[in-house]
């Protein structure tokens, strides 16, 4: 593959970021790959595992002269960002963005960002709860979607070579608007992350009356919310205080569900029951079939060593 761009700054490097330098690296997709840092410790660490050439303790030292610049921290980070980096982006170079929310990271950039610079928002759909610049693998974004949110009267070549670029890490690409985006993204991924994070808590005051029951027996379904619910705060509250309309629409439609379920089991409707049920095994079904996750027993997860 041939370098897609000569120059590309990572501002923010944790997991994401750290996937991406990984990917480009395989695939050899840049020429230099330079980065932005927070924490003297991330920089170091970002050094030492070679995701960048060089690191920078300033955004805009990082993101200037790039081709492509992405936005690789929280979504609440992104406005700030944008204001510094505003001014320093080169005529023709594409800015860009990992973030789980799209309007409002349109409307935190857009104001800052010059004439000539193409803006181009994007999330790849493709995660894990782990966070940190030691996080991140080249495959994180193998067989899975990228959407890219363009704004009416941006360069389609420059949506191209963005779309490209996301392909060349191993992803299909998807195009769609940023309302359309979070209205998608409410239901798929911020509301399970909601209801995770709430049961969680839920089992958490409970712990104290069964004291390590919650623990011992969390093979019964309970720790696979906490795998979810073990995703990075500060993304998630930055993800929830930004895409706040589209989160209520669907926390409204499932408190509406669930009380329909709680209706069917205190007046034993089991034919209720039996059919939400089944149609939910179908949607599994069509998720393994899509190749968007394994179909072996329990997540693939292995048996337990038994020493
Ligand atoms: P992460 O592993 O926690 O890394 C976050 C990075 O942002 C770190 O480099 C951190 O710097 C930096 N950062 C945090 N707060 C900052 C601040 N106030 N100012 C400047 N930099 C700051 O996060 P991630 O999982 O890669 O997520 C990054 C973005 O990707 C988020 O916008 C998220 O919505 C999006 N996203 C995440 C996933 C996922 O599953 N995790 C999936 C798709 C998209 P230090 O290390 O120096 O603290």
């Amino acid at each position: 593959m041939t370098k897609l761009f000569d120059r590309v700054a990572l501002i923010g490097i944790g997991l994401i970021g750290s996937s991406l330098a990984h990917a480009m690296r395989k695939q050899n997709l840049a020429g230099t790959i330079t980065g932005y840092a927070r924490s003297e410790a991330t920089r170091a660490k970002a050094l030492e595992l070679k995701l960048v050439d060089r690191v920078y303790s300033t955004a805009a030292e990082a993101a200037r002269d790039a081709d492509l610049v992405i936005l690789c921290s929280p979504v609440g980070t992104y406005g700030a960002l944008a204001e510094e980096i505003g001014h320093v982006l080169k005529p023709g170079a594409i800015l860009t963005d990992v973030g789980s929310v799209k309007a409002a990271v349109v409307r935190d950039v857009l104001p800052h960002v010059a004439q000539g610079v193409h803006f181009i928002p994007g999330h790849p759909i493709a995660g894990t709860e782990q966070s940190g610049p030691e996080s991140g693998f080249p495959e994180l974004f193998i067989n899975r979607w990228c959407i890219l949110t363009p704004l009416p009267g941006v360069d389609p070549a420059a949506v191209e070579r963005l779309a490209a670029f996301w392909q060349a890490c191993g992803s299909n690409v998807d195009v769609m608007t940023p309302e359309h985006h979070d209205l998608v993204l409410a239901i798929t991924s911020h509301l399970p992350h909601l209801i995770a994070y709430n049961i969680v808590s839920t089992a958490a005051d409970l712990e104290e009356v069964t004291s390590s029951e919650v623990i011992k027996y969390s093979a019964g379904g309970f720790r696979d919310f906490t795998r979810i619910a073990a995703s990075d705060p500060t993304m998630w509250r930055d993800v929830f205080l930004n895409n706040r309309d589209a989160v209520l629409e669907m926390l409204g439609r499932f408190s509406e569900d669930l009380s329909a379920l709680q209706r069917a089991i205190r007046w034993g409707d089991g034919d209720m029951l039996f059919d939400v049920f089944t149609r939910s095994r179908q949607i599994r079904r069509s998720i393994i079939a899509a190749g968007q996750d394994t179909a072996s027993p329990d997540f693939g997860r292995s048996a337990p060593k038994t020493q």
